[in-house]
């Protein structure tokens, strides 16, 4: 097959028989054996027309591998590096290596196109990313901004929101501290007030109690004043004389017989203040009144009206017609009252007697006793 193809390389060099016996020459060494022919198996001495593959390193016969004289002397003479020889076999793979290179060539430069692409994807979509991530920290700062100052606006407006409530609970608090305190002071000074009427309407009830008291006290007082000097005489027998001053003449008359005769009591008609009878005169007929009237006699000194009433007992050893006679203190109601429950209380005191004694009151209105005595035979 005949070779000698060319091809540039800059690593290799072509290697004859005769350019190494030429290389050999010249350090003075004659005879070299190179190896086997790749293809006869015979050694490829150095006065053969020898040649060396590129590739596999194996030595081959000029002819065994069909290089013609001419080829090999050009092959022997290049000098440049520009012609390479591969055997048979490493032609055949050489091809293939060299299609497997385009190969692999077009494949890295497809790969460093998709890469290209690739980065290029990727450059896009990193400054996509980029782009969105200063976006969005715009958007953040926006945002935080946005918040930043929506807080400033909630806390002021809770703020304010917290000072008029406090305000207002404040003003809430002192109006009803304040309606607490009227109102409070009000019915405080209702009530003292009240208290105060009402202590001032019982001091006036108990004043006016007491007023009355005194008052009747005291008409009680001149009522007995007045009747102190006073008697009072029963079934004392009544003039049928016709005119009132007769009737009282004879009244007085009688009466001054009675104190001076009877009781013996040392009294004038100057001592006599006044002669008179207490009700009625039954006027319906001229005919005498069947029952008398009493008689009041008013003393002008209490001790002739003390010695009359004290000489009373006289009357029993007086005659018929004085004997008869009952004589009594002139009393308030309020000492007949008196008189008259001492008189219930003698009653009471005497019935739980054996029999011997009797029980009698004695004494002048205010100063009135109970007295025992032995019961007469
Ligand atoms: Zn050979
Ligand atoms: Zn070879």
């Amino acid at each position: 097959m005949a070779t000698g193809q060319v091809r540039k390389s800059s690593v290799t060099e072509i290697k004859t028989a005769e350019s190494k016996k030429q290389k050999f020459r010249q350090a003075g060494k004659n005879t070299v054996k190179y190896g086997d022919c790749k293809v006869c198996e015979s050694s490829v001495e150095a006065d053969d027309k020898g040649i060396e593959c590129e590739i596999c390193k194996q030595w081959s016969h000029a002819n065994c591998v069909d290089i013609e004289d001419n080829e090999y002397e050009v092959l022997t003479t290049h000098q440049k590096g520009t012609i390479h020889w591969y055997c048979d076999d490493c032609n055949a793979k050489s091809v293939e290596m060299v299609r497997l290179v385009f190969n692999i060539q077009e494949r890295m430069l497809k790969s460093e196109k998709e890469t290209e692409n690739l980065r290029n994807e990727t450059k896009a979509k990193f400054e996509k990313i980029e782009a969105d991530y200063d976006a969005m920290k715009a958007d953040i700062r926006t945002l935080n901004k946005k918040i930043d100052e929506g807080l400033q606006r909630c806390f002021e407006d809770s703020d304010k929101l917290v000072k008029s409530t406090q305000k207002q609970t404040i003003n809430e608090i002192k109006e009803e501290i304040n309606e607490a305190k009227t109102s409070s002071f009000a019915e405080i000074m209702k009530q003292e007030l009240e208290k105060s009427l009402d202590g001032m309407a019982n001091e006036i009830e108990t004043v006016k109690v007491t007023l009355n008291e005194t008052k009747t006290d005291a008409a009680e007082a001149r009522d007995r004043e007045n009747r102190r000097n006073n008697i009072i005489i029963y079934r004392f027998r009544e003039s049928d004389a016709h005119s009132t001053e007769e009737r009282k003449k004879q009244d007085t008359d009688a009466c001054l017989e009675l104190i001076c005769n009877t009781l013996e009591v040392d009294c004038r008609p100057e001592d006599i203040k006044q002669v008179i009878r207490l009700g009625q005169r039954d006027r319906e007929t001229n005919e005498r009144q069947t029952s008398s009237r009493p008689i009041l006699i008013e003393f002008r000194s209490y001790t002739t009206k003390n010695q009359v009433m004290e000489s009373l007992y006289k009357l029993r050893n007086a005659n018929a017609h004085f004997r008869q006679l009952s004589v009594t203190h002139d009393m308030t109601k309020m000492e007949r009252s008196e008189i008259q429950k001492k008189v219930e209380e003698a009653k009471q005191k005497e019935s739980e007697e054996t029999g011997e004694f009797i029980w009698r009151v004695r004494g002048a209105p205010g100063s009135l006793k109970l007295v025992r005595l032995r019961k007469r035979q």
